[in-house]
């Protein structure tokens, strides 16, 4: 069977969105049904692409390495049921510092589509921002937005975006997806 991908903002879609930074693995909590979520995605052949922002990072307030602790621990708790998250991609930059890879740019994308041979065109990009948004749509993917972490005020501020596709969260997200594939 042809491998399906799926691509996953981290911060208010998987995890709770503190409106701070994740820097310890006891602030890594997940999100209402984002675990049951992982776990249909697996069950459906979904291989998940995370791709999360993280400038905390070059703003000095974790290390790389310390990113690496928190993002082992939850994918690790995710192994354990079964599903394999098959990478997460980081972007460490500050917006000044005008990288390809921070999102609405679309290198973290296109490095998961290199490191994997893969191609993310055409997958569903589920995000909290409309930055989320911009890049899936910038890179050819079917974006949808949920409600938590960021979610409710994105759908504010999504101007003329009308045509949104919505959800309440990643289960439902998923669940819209399962069925409708
Ligand atoms: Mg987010
Ligand atoms: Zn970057």
């Amino acid at each position: 069977m042809k491998p399906k991908y799926i691509v996953l903002d981290r911060d208010g879609v998987i995890n709770v969105d503190l409106f701070d930074y994740v820097l310890d693995t006891k602030d890594f909590k997940f999100e209402e049904g984002s675990l049951d979520a992982l776990i249909e995605l697996g069950k459906n052949n979904y291989e998940i692409i995370v791709a999360t922002n993280q400038k905390c990072i070059n703003l000095g307030l974790i290390s790389s390495e310390g990113i690496k602790v928190v993002n082992d621990y939850w994918v690790n708790i995710v192994s354990k049921e079964g599903v394999n998250i098959k990478s997460v991609e980081v972007c460490p930059h500050r917006d000044e510092e005008n990288c390809d890879c921070r999102k609405p740019k679309t290198g973290l994308l296109k490095n998961a589509e290199k490191k994997h041979g893969i191609s993310l065109k055409d997958c569903y990009f589920i995000g909290d921002k409309l930055s989320d948004i911009e890049c899936a749509l910038a890179h050819g993917c079917k974006p949808i937005l949920v409600e938590t972490g960021y979610g409710s005020r994105s759908i504010k501020e999504r101007g003329t975006r009308e045509n949104l596709t919505i959800v309440k969260n990643l289960k439902e997200a998923v669940q819209k997806i399962v069925i409708g594939s």
